[in-house]
C-alpha cells in the first residue's frame, strides 16, 4: 500500500517538475552513451532521471552553482546502470554531493587496527554505504568514451556494490547467476590486469586503479562497460558477459533485448 501511494506521490510531482523535454535532450547532448538509448527506452531513461532527481537531494559543496543541467547530467548518467534493475536498487541513501573540483574527504575512519585516519588524498568522487555520493564536477565533465572513464557510473556502481555484503566487487546476483562463475571470472581478469599492468609494455586495457582492491575493480569494469564496451568486450569477454546479465544490458549490442 505505502508504495503505491508513493508511486501516485511521485508520479503527481513528476508531472510538475519544471523540466522539459528539451532542457533533458540539451543536458545529455553531447554524453555518446546517452544516444545508445532511442525510441520508448530514450522516454524510460528521461523517466528514470527525474525520478532520480525526485527521490535524492542535490547539494553542492565548495561553491558550485548547481544548475538543472548539472543536475539532469548527472542523474541521467546515475541512472544509466539501473535503467533494466529499477530505481529500488538506489534505496536507503539520498544525497548527490557535487564540489567543482577534486575535494579533500573531511571524514575520518578507523583501520582494522582501530586507528583512526583522516584522507588527504583529494578524490573525484566517492561514496558511502548509507552515506551521499560526492562528485567532482570536473570529474564528471571529463567523462570519456576512448579512456572509459565515467565518475558517476563509477560511484553508483560502488552502491550497488554494498548492497551485499560491502564494497566486496559483488553486488546481489541475480538469481539466473552463479555467484562462483562471477568469482572466477573477475578474479581471471583481476590477474590478466595484474600481469599486463606488471609488463608495463601496452596500454593496460581499464585504469589500473581497478587493483586497489575487489571493489573498485568492479566499479571500473563497470564504467567501462558502459562508456568502452566493445574494448571490454575484446580483452575480458567474459568479464563484460557477467556485467550483460547483471546489468541487463549489452551495450555493444544496444537495439538487441539481452537474454536471461
Ligand atoms: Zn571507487
Amino acid at each position: 500500500m505505502f508504495g503505491i501511494l508513493r508511486r501516485w506521490r511521485e508520479d503527481y510531482r513528476l508531472k510538475r517538475l519544471p523540466v522539459n523535454h528539451a532542457q533533458w535532450e540539451s543536458a545529455i547532448a553531447d554524453w555518446p552513451v546517452a544516444r545508445r538509448y532511442q525510441g520508448a527506452e530514450r522516454e524510460r531513461l528521461k523517466s528514470l532521471s527525474l525520478r532520480f532527481i525526485l527521490r535524492k537531494q542535490f547539494e553542492s559543496g565548495g561553491g558550485l552553482h548547481l544548475d538543472d543541467a548539472m543536475q539532469l547530467r548527472i542523474a541521467t548518467m546515475a541512472v544509466v546502470p539501473i535503467l533494466e534493475l529499477g530505481l529500488d536498487w538506489y534505496e536507503g541513501w539520498y544525497s548527490v554531493i557535487v564540489y567543482p573540483a577534486e575535494f579533500i574527504p573531511q571524514h575520518e575512519y578507523e583501520d582494522d587496527f582501530g586507528v583512526v585516519h583522516r584522507d588527504r588524498h583529494p578524490l573525484s568522487g566517492e561514496a558511502w554505504g548509507q552515506g551521499p555520493v560526492i562528485l567532482s564536477w570536473e570529474d564528471v565533465q571529463a567523462t570519456d568514451s576512448q579512456s572509459g572513464y565515467n565518475v558517476v557510473i563509477h560511484e553508483l556502481a560502488h552502491k550497488l556494490d554494498m548492497l551485499a555484503d560491502g564494497p566486496n566487487g559483488s553486488p546481489p546476483l541475480h538469481k539466473d547467476m552463479d555467484a562462483a562463475q562471477w568469482q572466477r571470472v573477475f578474479t581471471a581478469a583481476w590477474a590478466s590486469l595484474q600481469a599486463i599492468v606488471e609488463a608495463d609494455d601496452r596500454e593496460p586495457p581499464v585504469d589500473p586503479y581497478a587493483l586497489e582492491n575487489p571493489g573498485e575493480f568492479f566499479s571500473v569494469v563497470s564504467e567501462t562497460f558502459f562508456e568502452a564496451p566493445e574494448r571490454l568486450k575484446q580483452t575480458w569477454p567474459e568479464v563484460y558477459e557477467q556485467l550483460r546479465r547483471f546489468y541487463r544490458q549489452d551495450p555493444v549490442q544496444p537495439s538487441h533485448r539481452p537474454g536471461p
